[in-house]
């Protein structure tokens, strides 16, 4: 009898899913025809193509294979279940992956790579390393928590963290063969921008981009010359949103001293610890009121908050001068449930995850703080459509709540309908991406460059930059799925950068960031 793994892999393999695939494309450039390799660098497509999640490109060269990124589908996707658990090409052939940062997204399946025989070296800054484990684990808890089987097992988890070699920032290093060097990106803590250098070839691989400033973390790197470039674009060609820190203090403050609770649901990595950070400077700036408490209660988020003040030398200056960023003022970490029982206490700030409200415990609060107009819940991220989050902006007035409990029976989850008096508000200004106009400058600062390939947004804002970047006289496309490319090594100046034009509505991040 085989298991639904087994199955679904024999099913892809069966469909002739494994094995090089070059996919037909309108592209004007040629095309590689499979497995083939006349002495240039070869570059495929495996996933964020038009799309958000599942990161994995595949750089062939004469020295070998080598895999950038190699990141879980989420449902942005179809059938993401299914393209989970298989690879396009051999596994046992990759000589080493290069991670750009710890996002799901990115990392999600370097165990399954593991498990089906990669047996490589896996390069990422040490951050990357640390809060990639938290990562895995928290994947692989939640599908076991929750009775699915999950993806890989947690022997594979600590195969690949064995496989894990930690590289320095601003270090250019020959390993297999190749060079390559690793340049702040500035989204999360420990990511990277990855150049190498192969077949007399060099190739930039941007990852997520970080805004221009985001709080703790240093801007992203700028890069001056590549023949192959890749950039996100998980905006697309939106503009920038303000960031309005103050304005946001203000209104938590106004909750708080109306005698009601703060909920801000969060992702566990980056948001949450931008959100302690930036609540105790409006403390000190006496915005809001220091004495009412902060709580953060995912265990996960509690951990990577430890390992973003572990590395204080990869904040940015301001952050650095910061005696202590997190573990101040009454700023606690408690249980869920001991976070749960504190509403009784008086007004508080949680921070809980999951950031769309559809599981772990930030549910659990709203649920207890649904029907109070005293209280307030402050959504940051991004809600997709089917989300309680979403739901909640939409102004529904009776929503039904998951409420999930992992007991000696096993996982349970229910929906509780609740009648909706709190408030709601949506807060902008927070997202760890750079936006469309940004990338622009930033290739406008190159002096020369070859081909742009826009990767990490959905059809029209993957496309949109793709056209937008093109109007710069650089050669620019969104790649699709499986599309494979050898690069002509022609470079061009880039011309200046065009303007963005405003949205007609306001434009929604897309899904990441888990
Ligand atoms: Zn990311």
């Amino acid at each position: 009898m085989l298991n639904r793994r087994e199955f679904l892999g024999r099913v892809a393999s069966a469909a002739g899913l494994v094995g090089l695939s070059g996919a037909a494309s309108a592209c004007r450039w040629v095309q590689a025809p499979p497995a083939v390799r006349d002495g240039k660098p070869k570059l495929t497509f495996y996933g964020s193509t038009r799309q958000v999640s599942g990161s994995c490109h595949l750089l062939e060269t004469s020295q070998g294979l080598y895999l950038i990124d190699c990141g879980q589908f989420y449902p942005d996707i179809a059938n993401h279940q299914t393209e989970n658990l298989q690879f396009p090409f051999d596994p046992k052939e990759v000589k080493a992956v290069f991670l750009t940062h710890a996002h799901v997204d990115h990392n999600g399946r370097l165990p399954l790579l593991w498990e089906k025989g990669f047996r490589g070296t896996i390069y990422t800054t040490d951050a990357s390393r640390d809060i990639t484990e938290v990562m895995l684990l928290m994947s692989y808890g939640i599908a076991e928590g929750s009775g699915e089987e999950p993806l890989f097992s947690r022997q594979a988890i600590e195969r690949t963290m064995d496989a894990v070699e930690a590289v320095p920032y601003n270090t250019r290093l020959e390993r297999h063969g190749i060079a390559f060097r690793f340049t702040d990106a500035g989204h999360i803590l420990g990511s990277a921008m990855i150049e190498i250098w192969a077949d007399g070839m060099k190739f930039l691989f941007s990852g997520d981009m970080g805004p221009d400033h985001t709080p703790i973390l240093c801007k992203p790197t700028q890069h001056f010359g590549a023949d192959v470039v890749l950039v996100e674009s998980t905006y697309g060609p939106t503009p920038r949103d303000e960031v309005g820190y103050e304005e946001f203090g203000k209104r938590v403050q106004k909750v708080l001293a109306g005698g009601g609770s703060v909920l801000l649901p969060a992702f566990a990595v980056h948001k949450t610890q931008l959100l302690i950070y930036i609540l105790h400077r409006l403390m000190e700036d006496k915005i809001i009121d220091p004495k009412f408490p902060i709580y953060s209660d995912s265990a996960t988020a509690q951990k990577v908050t430890a390992i973003y003040n572990r590395y204080r030398e990869y904040h940015d200056p301001e952050a650095q001068k910061v005696k202590e960023l997190f573990y101040r003022h009454r700023y606690r970490e408690p249980r869920p449930e001991e976070s749960l029982r504190s509403h009784d206490e008086g007004p508080a700030i949680y921070i809980s995850t999951s950031g769309m409200l559809d599981h772990a415990t930030a549910p659990k609060h709203l649920y207890l703080m649904a029907r109070d107009p005293r209280h307030a819940v402050f959504l940051v991220g991004y809600q997709s459509p089917s989300s309680v989050g979403h739901k909640l902006l939409s102004g529904e007035k009776k929503i039904e709540i998951p409420w999930e409990e992992r007991g000696p029976e096993g996982f349970r989850r229910e929906m509780r309908e609740t009648e909706i008096r709190l408030q709601v508000e949506r807060v902008s200004g927070f997202s760890s991406h750079a936006r469309g106009q940004q990338i622009l400058e930033w290739l406008n600062g190159f002096k020369s460059v070859g081909q742009v390939f826009v990767v990490h947004g959905d059809n029209d804002r993957a496309t949109g930059l793709a056209e937008a970047i093109r109007k710069m006289g650089i050669p620019a496309h969104a790649p699709k799925r499986d599309e494979s490319f050898v690069p002509n090594g022609e470079r061009v100046q880039p011309g200046p950068v065009p303007k963005l034009a405003a949205p007609p509505k306001p434009v929604e991040p897309a899904p990441v960031d888990r």
